[in-house]
């Protein structure tokens, strides 16, 4: 079966585009992902911490960065009215 015009564009498109939900984890401690790394070889997911950790790594590498750590002070930064 031959794919259709197109198809392999599109399907990049929606990777690319999906937005980072609460099951995206962190590769490196398992916390929620704010940071997708698309890489050649695939994608790794980091917290704001880690990314910012590894960033001088995979800036290099990466073919696409989608930064979400904005979202990150919306919904737990000031204003959030959380007890400590
Ligand atoms: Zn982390």
């Amino acid at each position: 079966m031959k794919p259709r015009n197109g198809w392999f564009y599109v399907n990049v498109t929606a990777t690319m585009t999906a937005p980072l939900t609460a099951a995206d984890r962190c590769d490196r401690c398992n916390a929620q992902a704010y940071v997708r790394v698309v890489l050649p070889a695939g994608e790794l997911l980091f917290c704001a911490h880690h990314a910012r950790e590894h960033a001088p790594k995979f800036a290099e590498l990466a073919t696409h960065v989608q930064d979400e750590t904005d979202r990150l002070l919306a919904e737990h930064g000031a204003g959030a009215g959380a007890a400590s």
